[in-house]
């Protein structure tokens, strides 16, 4: 797609105007509160932007899952107590995001001040992408702006039905991953390798499948690695697997040698008898029937880490192993470690969001050593699989 074709937000005439923005601000909350700000400082640029402008900002967002219906624990009330911490200025928080209480809410409120809706995924239109329901949205702005790049992989109400009630654009946020994704990954500097891991082989195996006729190299960790071993003949012992998989990773495998891309998996594991925070990690080319696959071992780091090295573009999503425990966790940092040095040899390197981030946040490892960490992990696979994202298929309209 052309993302030329998508205006950006500081090519809008924007003064004065009452701006309706979709932000990521699914945070996590802890006793009330907001325990992790970043996705809301990550919208700083757009919303300062729009404040200096004189604005009048109507934010809306979603959190958690309360699947169309009002669930307290999923309010977004304690994040406005944060956004205006955040941006020091007056937010008013609309109990609903549509029908009265939002449009008095919203008219009420002054140029340069804010507005956070209440959670859009309390009402079921949301997620069916309703067009009534998206035109209800709509009365909030007098233009739209995407900045929540989490999203835009999703055909939802406030990201792609909304575009048809009033003139979009996107923010700071979204055009930093599009430019970043989209250069790194539609002509990619070769050869490029995707390291995916993760727990579920059923999320991923459709990912696997795209991703066969982009890549040069797959490397396959994590809990989803089993099934494809299983597929080759090893035993597992309790280790994740997933039987319903077993014929399509087979399929996988077959694509993989027809298109000549080395596809890499585990050859020794870190293993343990019981899944635990303490567990003792047992370094093994095999796994006996009463111990599970926990993480990759020293002799893949090095396998994978060694091809890494000689990658200029690599893209990596989902962890090695358990690496919320310590004895599990390695294989996960040997990853970001190999790609921080493929990266000083002039390699791409790209973090696709998700539980990819918080390994580098649990090994305190540096996310500026990496070309891109993106915030959408989702939306990141989507663009890597050469997915058209509605999000921005709405907006380039
Ligand atoms: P996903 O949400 O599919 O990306 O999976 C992330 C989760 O996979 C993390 O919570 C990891 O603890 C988990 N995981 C990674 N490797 C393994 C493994 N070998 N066994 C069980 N869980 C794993």
């Amino acid at each position: 797609m052309n993302f030329d074709s998508i205006k950006k937000v500081q090519d809008v005439d924007v003064k004065n105007k009452k701006v309706l923005v979709r932000v990521d601000y699914n945070v996590p909350l802890k006793d009330g509160k907001v325990d992790n700000n970043k996705r809301i400082v990550a919208t700083e640029k757009t919303i300062k932007f729009l404040l200096e402008n004189n604005c009048r900002v109507v934010l809306m967002a979603h959190l958690g899952r309360p699947k169309g219906k009002v669930v307290p624990e999923f309010s977004l009330a304690p994040v406005a107590a944060e956004v205006e911490k955040v941006f020091g200025v007056p937010v008013h928080f609309a109990k609903d995001c549509v029908g009265p209480e939002a449009d008095k809410v919203v008219e009420a409120a002054k140029n340069g001040e804010i507005v956070l809706l209440e959670n859009l995924r309390f009402h079921p239109e949301e997620e069916k992408n309703d067009a009534e329901f998206a035109k209800q949205l709509a009365k909030h702005g007098e233009i739209f702006v995407q900045e929540a790049f989490g999203t835009v992989h999703r055909a939802h109400a406030s990201t792609s039905a909304i575009a048809q009630y009033l003139p979009g654009s996107i923010g700071f946020l979204v055009q930093k991953e599009v430019e970043f994704l989209g250069k790194a990954l539609n002509n990619p500097a070769r050869p490029f390798a995707a390291v995916i891991g993760g727990a579920k082989v059923s999320d991923k195996i459709m990912l696997l499948n795209n991703l066969l006729d982009k890549v040069n190299v797959l490397i396959i960790g994590g809990g989803m690695a089993y099934t494809f071993l299983k597929a080759k003949g090893m035993e597992v012992g309790k280790s994740l697997l997933d039987e319903t998989k077993i014929e399509e990773a087979k399929q996988v495998m077959a694509k993989a040698q027809e298109k000549g891309v080395n596809m890499l998996m585990p050859v020794d594991f870190r293993i343990s008898k019981e899944f635990s925070e303490t567990a003792q990690a047992v370094v093994s080319d095999t796994i006996p029937a009463d111990m599970e696959g926990m993480d990759i071992g020293p002799k893949t780091e090095k396998l994978f880490a060694d091809e890494l090295l000689k990658c200029k573009t690599i893209f990596w999503n989902g962890p090695m192993g358990v690496f919320e425990f310590p004895n599990f966790a390695q294989g996960s940092f040997s990853i970001a470690n190999a790609m921080i040095e493929a990266t000083k040899h002039g390699a791409i390197s790209i973090i696709g969001g998700g539980d990819s981030v918080n390994v580098l946040k649990k090994g305190k490892i540096d996310q500026k050593a990496f070309s891109h960490v993106s915030t959408g992990g989702g939306a990141s696979m989507e663009f890597v699989e050469g997915k058209e994202l509605p999000g921005l298929v709405a907006l380039a309209k």
